[in-house]
């Protein structure tokens, strides 16, 4: 075979025209050989088996069988014409009936030699038929290097329409294979295939094209996902690697006052282990001459927000400044406010800069930032914008990070300060904190570039919260409960959906929940906001700040009030309409309650019309706290892609492996690919010699995933 051969272009395949050339480029992006060996089949029938028509059952299932035809008719009826033949074999007989190509099937089809047919079976009047099957000669279907698990491969209407069927696309595949001779050249290490008993490449190439059996199948898929899963979990780690070895970073050397003031005489609660671990975690990171790149994960309530400021505060020490980011501006005034507080006895100033900041207030932070007078900005995307400059950033830190993209991600990597010697920016260290728990698999995929750090554990004493589900026509038992809560001293939130499609519909939904609610809970006994996207900011503000106080007793909102807000006085949660929610949403909802000593509950609110996921979401919610585990559960209905946003979920787009299913087959890529980078970064050594061609073809026809640019 030569080198180049499978980058050669689809059209000079035997059988390729330039008319199914270009429906195979158009319709399945089959530009080269190469791409067409990676079009792995969806699924396979199974055509191991051989059934006597004696044997057949009533399940409607596809079955293979060797039989003779011995009669053939057509059929007049009222709806036209069919064809049909009688088929037997030893143990009986059968019919095969044709509605479309009925001059073809009786010029070509030949009587009483053996045929072995394939096709899905009906059961009528006590006999078996067989529409339309798939029939091959017996002499045939012996030396035919089809398989007999039948690869079912993708296709588009429009592919079939023009002919090019599953069965065209299989004697493609075959000719490649004949052209090839199988001759394809091995993509792993000696060492990976020996220690996890791997195929080669070139066999599992044939298996899962043709398999011979169900065991043939699996380890060839086996080592494909394996493939798959390493090369990505390769480029990842040795894009980590490089950033720790070429990019510099400032060193943090000193642990300072601010950091042991605010340690030692104003830590408002003692740490839990894990939030000193993450402390330990990040200072290591930030001594080293590296610059950082930490992902923080936490579930809701777990603490991020005291690491942020500890983190923020050992930049400052070392007389770099520092900036806090978060997705709302309700959350970065409220991060503003409880870190001003935090460090009023610090040597410290803070400030905010959002959408909403007066242009006078906003030439002072500008001002500030550059001549060094500010060390901490706290804000939302506006401190993305090209005037904000500092003259020292040394860490930035993203709150809430599935809020943002990753290009918000790198756009802070330029807002460096210069390095020491003045001739060069130095990227900040980095940051970034979410509360969307990410199963850990699907975290090491998406952000497999960055450290992960896990805060595992909720601060003591918090209780659980009660969380239940109840229909609409139990509304009034429930606001019977809100004014008993209300009446203990408790805050309540109430959340209704908004969704973009029906905007209007739901503002109406809302307003009306709001009316009905203050009607029920007059003043001046309750008080009663109400905060949604339509606001002014200043308005929302406003609104939020007296629930904040306490001066109003229920905060009937949008999701506005999703990510991060802090009032541990407020103990219930009530969503609306929470079949309209997906479960991540629903679990950072309820995230809002329970930050205080009191039983929490979280009451889901529905219709009677639930779908059968929307079932599930509930009843997974009413069933755990666990912020993982629900993270696992809406993987699972919703599928990665789905749960990322698209802008991150090209890594998703796994040609064999499934980010689900397969996860300890991931777990082993990443450890084996780990294992080499350690070992030989440059991939030089003769072992690796195979990984390092593989990926520089990767990389050179862009089939691997291109990761933050
Ligand atoms: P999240 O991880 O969701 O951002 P926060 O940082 O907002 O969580 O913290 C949630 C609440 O828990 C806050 O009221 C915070 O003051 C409190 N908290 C954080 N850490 C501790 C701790 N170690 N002990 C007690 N309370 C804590
Ligand atoms: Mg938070």
């Amino acid at each position: 075979m030569k080198p180049n051969f499978l980058q050669t272009p689809i059209d000079y395949l035997k059988g390729v025209g330039p008319n199914r050339a270009n429906l195979l480029k158009k319709e399945l992006g089959i530009h080269t050989f190469q791409d067409l060996l990676n079009l792995f089949p969806n699924r396979y029938l199974d055509r191991t088996q051989y059934y006597k028509i004696g044997q057949l059952q009533r399940t409607n299932a596809e079955v293979q069988i060797i039989g003779k035809l011995t009669h053939i008719k057509t059929v007049e009826q009222k709806r036209g014409k069919r064809l049909v033949a009688k088929f037997v074999d030893d143990t009986g007989s059968m019919e095969l009936v044709w509605f479309r190509g009925q001059k073809w099937v009786r010029e070509n089809l030949k009587l009483n030699v053996p045929y072995v047919i394939f096709g899905k079976t009906n059961f009528y009047n006590g006999n078996f038929s067989m529409p339309h099957p798939e029939m091959e000669l017996l002499e045939a279907h012996e030396k035919s290097i089809r398989s007999a698990m039948q690869p079912v491969y993708p296709s588009t209407e429009k592919l079939n329409n023009s002919g090019i069927t599953n069965r065209v696309i299989n004697g493609l595949m075959q000719q490649l294979f004949v052209e090839s001779k199988n001759n394809f050249s091995e993509t792993l290490s000696p060492s990976i295939l020996e220690s996890l008993k791997l195929i080669s490449k070139a066999e599992a190439l044939f298996n899962i094209h043709f398999p011979k059996s169900q065991m043939h199948l699996a380890r060839a898929q086996f080592r494909l996902k394996f493939e798959e899963l390493f090369y990505i979990q390769l480029q990842l780690i040795r894009k980590n690697l490089l950033q720790k070895s070429k990019i510099k970073g400032f060193t943090f050397e000193k642990i300072g006052d601010n950091f042991n003031n605010f340690y030692k005489h104003h830590l408002p609660f003692e740490l839990t282990n894990a939030q000193k671990r993450v402390i330990k975690e990040i200072r290591r990171d930030l001594g080293s001459k590296a610059q950082m790149n930490r992902l923080l994960q936490g579930d809701v309530g777990s603490g991020k927000t005291i690491v942020a400021l500890m983190s923020m505060l050992i930049a400052v020490d070392n007389g770099f400044q520092a900036c806090l980011m978060a997705p709302t501006e309700i959350l970065a005034v409220q991060h503003y406010n409880g870190l001003l507080a935090l460090c009023k006895n610090l040597n410290t100033s803070i400030e905010l800069l959002t959408g909403s900041t007066k242009t006078s207030k906003r030439k002072e932070i500008h001002e500030k930032l550059q001549n060094g007078d500010l060390n901490i900005l706290i804000g939302t995307h506006a401190l993305l914008e090209d005037k904000v400059k500092f003259k020292n950033l040394g860490l930035a830190i993203v709150d809430e990070q599935h809020r943002f993209g990753v290009e918000q991600r790198s756009k802070l990597w330029h807002k460096g300060g210069p390095s020491a010697a003045g001739n060069s920016t130095i990227p900040p260290h980095i940051l970034v904190m979410t509360a969307t728990p990410i199963p850990r698999t699907l975290a090491m995929s998406i952000y497999g570039d960055l450290d992960i750090s896990v805060i595992d554990e909720l601060p003591p004493g918090r209780k659980d919260i009660k969380t239940v589900h109840r229909f609409d026509a139990n509304r009034l038992k429930v606001f019977r409960f809100i004014k008993d809560e209300i009446l203990k001293g408790r805050q309540i939130y109430i959340v209704y959906p908004l969704i973009q499609e029906s905007e209007s519909m739901d503002y109406k939904d809302l307003m009306d929940g709001y009316e009905s609610i203050v009607r029920e809970f007059p003043q001046p006994e309750f008080q009663v906001s109400i905060v949604h996207g339509q606001m002014k900011p200043a308005d929302k503000d406003f609104e939020m700040n007296r629930f904040v106080k306490g001066e109003t007793q229920i905060m009937v909102a949008t999701t506005v009030i999703e990510v991060g807000v802090n009032v541990p006085n407020a103990s219930v949660m009530i969503i609306e309409s929470a079949e309209r929610f997906g479960l991540s949403q629903l679990h950072q909802l309820r995230g809002r309650v329970g930050r205080g000593a009191e039983q929490s509950y979280c009451i889901l609110m529905t219709s009677h019309k639930l779908s059968a996921d929307a079932k599930t979401r509930l009843e997974t919610m009413v069933r755990t706290n666990d912020g993982f585990e629900i993270s696992e559960v809406d993987l699972k209905l919703r599928g990665p892609g789905d749960i990322m946003g698209t802008q991150q979920s090209g890594v998703l787009n796994l040609r064999i492996a499934d980010i689900v299913k397969d996860s300890e087959i991931l777990k082993a890529a990443r450890s084996y690919a780990i294992k080499v980078l350690k070992v030989d970064p440059n991939l030089s050594t003769k072992e690796n010699f195979a990984i390092k061609n593989t990926y520089a073809q990767l990389v050179k026809y862009r089939n691997i995933w291109n990761y933050i640019s």
